[in-house]
């Protein structure tokens, strides 16, 4: 187990590193089983990253996500390089083959956390269960801080008792982390009954407190954000406004914003509160941020996404195919003569 219990960083990134998975769960809020036939699998540029970083007199917490992060091209020697001066953690399923490679060259103590999510409906149907549960103890062994975590998608939870047994006779603490969804015409995680709370570990009022987020202050942008495989680096995953990318330069904002969205599944201001503390006594809530209503910013994720040939990272052809699948869509065609064209 890392000793680092206290480590010093001015500011989180969130790296998309690409949306190809080697899974297809199919709760994936990534919609990576729809979207990763037709998206190109790129992949963000690690070294690249790397120098922009240096190059700036911070040290960051580096989250790699995706997608799944074990599957960027030389990821291990990318985090050799990122941990000489940076920190890291995942977000993974811990099944690529480079897990391994990674357990043994990377040094435990310049790993914050990994949350390994261990889908085990799909890592049964691909035979991938014990691969899993190997990297797993392969990692606590080296002595790196590692989570297991399965989504709690409501069907799950009906088996709960049987997969925590089952991994507790492995020596792997199961824990279960809220579904963001719907299932059975029912909203998540709003509709978890009091009995799937308990298996959460969570109450109505901490569902209410993290992610019932609208008019709270947050460091979305401030020293936090998010980062596209294409580069693009965005305040978080909900709010889709620019402040760099990673081959001109990261320019945080100087301000906070206030949340203008109703549920948020990954709060920034809760899931690093030493950052979020930071930023309220550096700038507080003086003129904190109000982002525009939601129609403008899905018509620029759209603009950006699907049409800007500048900004995204969708060949030719994919784009086009995209295009004509919005526009064989009643609801989303009507969507764009209304708000957009
Ligand atoms: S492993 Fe994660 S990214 Fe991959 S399909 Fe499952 S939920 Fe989506
Ligand atoms: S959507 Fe989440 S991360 Fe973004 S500003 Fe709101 S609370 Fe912060």
């Amino acid at each position: 187990m890392s000793n680092l219990r206290n480590p010093q960083y001015d500011a989180w990134l969130h790296l998309a590193t690409s949306y190809h998975c080697n899974l297809e769960c199919n709760y994936c809020i990534a919609g990576i089983r729809y979207v990763s036939k037709i998206l190109t699998k790129t992949f963000l540029n690690l070294f690249a990253l790397n120098k922009i970083l240096n190059d700036s007199n911070k040290i960051y917490k580096i989250t790699l996500t995706g997608g799944e992060p074990f599957l960027a091209p030389n990821i291990v020697e990318a985090c050799i390089e990122l941990t000489k001066k940076h920190f890291i953690s995942f977000n993974t399923n811990l099944t690529p083959k480079s897990v391994k490679e990674f357990a043994e060259k990377i040094d435990p103590e310049r790993v914050l956390c990994i949350d390994a999510a261990c889908h085990i409906k799909e890592l049964e149907r691909r035979n991938l269960l014990s691969r899993y549960i190997d990297n797993f103890l392969l990692c606590k062994n080296r002595g790196f801080n590692i989570r297991a975590i399965e989504v709690g998608y409501p069907p799950l939870l009906e088996e709960s008792d049987k997969y925590i047994k089952i991994f507790l006779e492995q020596g792997i603490d199961l824990t279960y982390s809220p579904y963001f969804g719907s299932y059975k015409g029912k909203s998540y995680p709003d509709s978890y009954s009091e009995k799937e709370l308990k298996i959460l570990g969570l109450t109505k009022k901490d569902i209410i407190d993290w992610f019932h987020q609208y008019g709270k202050l947050c460091n979305a942008g401030y020293n936090v954000g998010i980062i596209h495989p294409n580069g693009d680096t965005r305040y978080c995953v909900l709010i889709n406004e620019s402040f760099g990318n990673v081959y001109e330069g990261i320019k945080f904002k100087d301000k906070l914003v206030r949340c203008p969205f109703k549920l948020c599944n990954c709060p920034m201001n809760i899931y690093d509160p030493y950052l979020f503390r930071k930023a309220m006594s550096e700038v507080g809530s003086y003129d904190a941020e109000w982002i525009q209503p939601s129609k403008y910013r899905i018509s620029q994720f759209v603009k950006n996404f699907i049409f800007d040939g500048k900004q995204n990272y969708l060949t030719d052809n994919t784009r086009k195919l995209i295009i004509e699948k919005v526009m064989s869509n009643k609801f989303l065609r009507k969507y764009l003569f209304k708000y957009w064209i």
